[in-house]
């Protein structure tokens, strides 16, 4: 991506001090959303970069890769697999624990979310808007693996790489802004 393009998606992320709790910076990419020269540019480059991985299927994780997911996915004409939050699948699903700070959170996927017709291994692209300590992340591509599919990479709108997430990952990482 060109260094313009770079700025107009990174510009249009606001941040807001202190919030959910103390000392986060949290990357607001509501304001990405509403701007529709920074999120058209987004989705171009997205696409452009997808294309051509021959995917069967984009999985976004709960809540704001759903949005990022969603969009791409019908861009590349493939299906879209929402990981959710524990409780929310109403079919048979499998799951998977993370840490968090203080306990640990859980989330879930339809196990028959992946399969495909001719019996194959799926092609699966993980996204989510902002990779932080990697928790979410790692567990969502075990649960990808765990139903048989083949996560080929994951894919972030924002990474603090100061945090050090991507190691926790066992795919390859792109992010499109890296702070
Ligand atoms: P982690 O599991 O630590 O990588 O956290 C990633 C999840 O938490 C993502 O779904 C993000 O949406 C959210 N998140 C973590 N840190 C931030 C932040 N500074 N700003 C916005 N979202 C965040």
């Amino acid at each position: 991506m060109n260094r313009q393009d770079l700025e107009i998606i990174k510009n249009s992320i606001r941040v807001i001090p202190d919030f959910p709790k103390p000392g986060i910076m949290f990357k607001d990419i509501t304001t990405l959303l509403n701007n529709p020269e920074a999120y058209k540019t987004l989705m171009e480059h997205l696409v452009e970069r997808y294309k051509d991985y021959n995917l069967d299927y984009i999985a976004g994780i709960d809540a704001r890769g759903f949005i990022f997911g969603s969009a791409l996915a019908s861009h590349l004409g493939v299906g879209f697999i929402p990981i959710r939050k524990k409780g929310k699948l109403p079919y048979t699903t499998v799951s998977e624990k993370y840490s968090l700070e203080y306990g640990f959170d859980e989330v879930e996927v339809h196990i028959d979310a992946f399969n495909k017709e001719d019996g194959s291994k799926a092609k699966v692209l993980l996204i989510d808007d902002l990779l932080a300590t990697g928790g979410t992340s790692a567990a969502a591509s075990r649960l990808i693996e765990r139903v048989g599919a083949n996560c080929v990479e994951a894919c972030f709108i924002i990474e603090l790489s100061f945090l050090e997430g991507a190691k926790k990952l066992n795919t390859p990482v792109y992010s499109v802004i890296v702070e």
